[in-house]
Order: C-alpha cells, then sequence, then structure tokens
C-alpha cells in the first residue's frame, strides 16, 4: 500500500498554460521540469507541468501510478520548484479509475468509447427542449456567420454525445466522492476517435458537461486531421485553424452561457511534435488571450533513446539497435494497439541489418525529429515510438544504461521540450 501526501487544495485550478509530459520509464521528470523552468527563467512563461500517464502504459511499462507520483514529487523538490504542478490519470474510465485516485490530481476522464451509444430517450427528449432555443441560426459571439442547427441536427448530437458526457459525469463523481469537490482537475476526452468534433457539437457538449455538474477545467476535442505520435500534424491546416479559433469562441460563449469553470480551456492531445500547427494555435490564444493545455505524448522515451546513441558507449548504441531491431521483428503487434494514430510504411523502414551497421551519430539523426533533415525517417521515429514496450523488457538493463547516460540524454529531453515544442508554440524565434 502506499500513501502520499497530496496536498488537498480546495477549488484547484490549473494555471493558464500547462504542459502534459509523458514519461514512460518515469526517469527524465528533472529534465522535464527543467525544461518547464527554463521556459519561466528565460522566456517568462509559466508553463504549469502535468506529468500524463495513461492506464495502457502502466499496464505495458509494468508501473503504477505511485511510481508516477513519486517521480514528480522528487523532480520538484530536486529542482525546488515552487510553482504549481500535477499527476494526471490519463484517458481514465469507470473500470480503471481506482487505481488513480490516491496518487493523481488532474483526471482525463475519457469517453470516447460511449460516442454514439444513446442515453434514454426521455433525456434526450429533455436535452432537445431545453436547447430548442438556441435551433435555428446559432450566433456564437466572434464568429461572423451563424451556424445553422436545424432541429434534426440537436437530435443527431444529443443522440450522439449525451450518453457519453453522462459516462463523463459518472467518472467525475466516482472520483469526486473520495477526493473532495475542487480538490483535482478535471478534462473530458473525445480525442481518441476517428470523426473530429465540429464546433457546433463542442456546443452542445459543453451544456452537456455542465447539466452533468463537472467542473471541466480543459476539454479535449477530436480535431480534423491526423495526430500520429511523435511526428508532425497530417491533414488541412487552414481547416485546422477554422476549427480551432472557433472552438476558442465556443468555449468564450459556452462558459457564460451555461456557467462552466472560467478557466475553460482546450487540451491538444497533440501525439507531439505538430510543428506545423504550433505556430496557428499559439498565434489564435495569444489573439483571444487564452490558455491551453498541450499535451504530448510519450516521447520523452524517444529522447532517451537518442541519447543512449549519442553517448559513444557502444553497448548502449548496441542496445538502441537491439531495440530496433526487435521492434521490427514484432510490428504488428507493437502498432496493433496504436492504429488510429500511426501511420508507418513498412517499406520506408531500414532492415535490422542495415541499421546495424548505422554509427550512433546517423542512429541520433534518423530518430530525432528535424523536419528537413536529410537522415530524419518519420517511420522509424514512430515505430521505436511504440516499441517501448520492447525497452519495458529489457528492464533494469535499459534502466541502468539510462542512469549512466543521465547527462546527455537529460540534455536531449530538455532540448526537445524547450527548443522544438515550447519555442515553436509561444512563437519564439529559433
Ligand atoms: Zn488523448
Amino acid at each position: 500500500m502506499n500513501y502520499f501526501y497530496v496536498k488537498k487544495i480546495k477549488n484547484m485550478q490549473i494555471g493558464k498554460y500547462s504542459f502534459g509530459i509523458g514519461d514512460r520509464f518515469a526517469h527524465q521528470g528533472e529534465a522535464q521540469l527543467n525544461a518547464l523552468m527554463k521556459a519561466s527563467e528565460t522566456l517568462g512563461l509559466e508553463i504549469v507541468p502535468v506529468w500524463n500517464k495513461s492506464n495502457r502504459e502502466h499496464i505495458i511499462v509494468h508501473s503504477t501510478p505511485a511510481d508516477t507520483r513519486s517521480e514528480a514529487d522528487a523532480a520538484v523538490k530536486a529542482l525546488r520548484y515552487k510553482g504549481q504542478y500535477f499527476v494526471d490519470a490519463d484517458h481514465i474510465n469507470l473500470s480503471n479509475v481506482d487505481k488513480f485516485i490516491d496518487a493523481s490530481d488532474f483526471f482525463t476522464l475519457d469517453v470516447a468509447d460511449y460516442i454514439g451509444k444513446k442515453a434514454a430517450q426521455a433525456d434526450i427528449d429533455a436535452f432537445v427542449a431545453d436547447h430548442l432555443k438556441y435551433a435555428g441560426k446559432l450566433q456564437i459571439p466572434g464568429i461572423a456567420e451563424p451556424f445553422d442547427v436545424p432541429k434534426d441536427l440537436l437530435i443527431r448530437i444529443t443522440e450522439k454525445f449525451l450518453y457519453a458526457v453522462q459516462e463523463a459525469g459518472k467518472i467525475y463523481r466516482h472520483i469526486e466522492k473520495v477526493k473532495g469537490a475542487g480538490c483535482f482537475v478535471a478534462e473530458v476526452s473525445m480525442d481518441e476517435v476517428n470523426e473530429a468534433q465540429s464546433p457546433v457539437e463542442m456546443f452542445f457538449i459543453l451544456s452537456a458537461i455542465a447539466a452533468e455538474k463537472i467542473p471541466a477545467q480543459t476539454i479535449a476535442p477530436k480535431f480534423t486531421g491526423r495526430f500520429n505520435k511523435g511526428v508532425d500534424y497530417a491533414g488541412n491546416i487552414a481547416q485546422f485553424t477554422r476549427e480551432f479559433e472557433q472552438d476558442l469562441l465556443v468555449i468564450d460563449f459556452a462558459v457564460k452561457e451555461f456557467g462552466l469553470p472560467a478557466n475553460l480551456k482546450l487540451s491538444i492531445h497533440s501525439g507531439s511534435d505538430k510543428f506545423s500547427i504550433y505556430p496557428v494555435m499559439g498565434e489564435l490564444i495569444r489573439k483571444y488571450d487564452k490558455g491551453i493545455h498541450m499535451k504530448t505524448a510519450g516521447t520523452t522515451w524517444l529522447e532517451e533513446m537518442i541519447g543512449l546513441a549519442m553517448s559513444n558507449d557502444e553497448e548502449a548504441i548496441d542496445l538502441v539497435k537491439a531495440i530496433y531491431s526487435s521492434a521490427i521483428g514484432r510490428f504488428d503487434e507493437l502498432c496493433g494497439p496504436y492504429a488510429t494514430v500511426i501511420d508507418i510504411n513498412k517499406n520506408r523502414l531500414p532492415s535490422a541489418k542495415e541499421v546495424e551497421r548505422w554509427t550512433g551519430e546517423k542512429l541520433a539523426n534518423t530518430l530525432r525529429h528535424i523536419p528537413g533533415h536529410p537522415n530524419y525517417n518519420p517511420h522509424f521515429r514512430q515505430l521505436i515510438h511504440v516499441g517501448y514496450k520492447v525497452a519495458a523488457e529489457y528492464g533494469a538493463v535499459y534502466t541502468a544504461t539510462l542512469e549512466m547516460h543521465k547527462e546527455i540524454v537529460g540534455q536531449q529531453v530538455i532540448e526537445n521540450i524547450y527548443d522544438r515544442h515550447i519555442k515553436r508554440l509561444f512563437g519564439i524565434d529559433h
């Protein structure tokens, strides 16, 4: 049994800017925090760290939410960090939330699986009746053209989303009973689906969230386009821009209209590395003076691999190559669970034999996401990303190698978060 002293704060409100920082093997907490503290020191940007880890990751790595809490607390203590920070029970539902409750103070209520399941007919009828005043022309302040919302669209949206939000309410109340109202941050996530939610859908979803009395501070819709793990955005940037801007304005209006928390902000389950849309999002949140939660995926582990590749230590370099070799042999097993968030062209993957001959530098350059670098290979990068299961099987061999090369690995982690993510999002020239 683990006991924690998780500070009880009433009316816990997450700061305007926050970064979700996943860390598969719980070894880079200090480096991650360092990157965010560097943003505060050099750019004057306060970005709240949120250590997120999903149930799936815990199962694959054989870790527990308590480990994430210990990592976060240790990093905060070691760096004498005085700001706010959170531990996120990422993508949880009623079936697995219990083991997260003690250690977490941020909960991502994932109801994507319930989208499309119909609520009780009486609930649907009542919701539609309550919202008829928004049918016809829905004018959102700040958006020039009103949205067309015929009654049958209102009914379709209600049938599609009401049940999912009711489920979010159940999970929320379950957590609230244990932790107490206001003692944690709640996010509602619907991002792990194929179909994007429109700004109009978002409006009614937010109303349903308010009706369930979920004081959501962050909301994670699915946006248009592909958000593959660890690589750039693939989709229509103009359409994304329009959707993102309209979502910001819809949230603004919904907060006032339905009485949601004033700091409610978008949570972008970015999958990390969405370099081509970071400037778009950055500009729009500055234009409307909005906050953002940028959830990065567990790509910190890729920086570990890059650091090991650069270590000049043959054994560490061989370990990276061995992990790749095993990953390519177990392609279907590793990629299966991530099918909706990766796009790997097998023909673009170098063979294990070829990689064996590479220098550490070539290995690092192939993996590191520098757009336009002649060695960068997004297929290789995505396969390694889902290959963390292989590294987990190496267990102490892997983590001892990380510890041996702590410094160079840490440098990669900091450079990645600070230079490639924060600077791009906040429009700092690099
Ligand atoms: Zn997500």
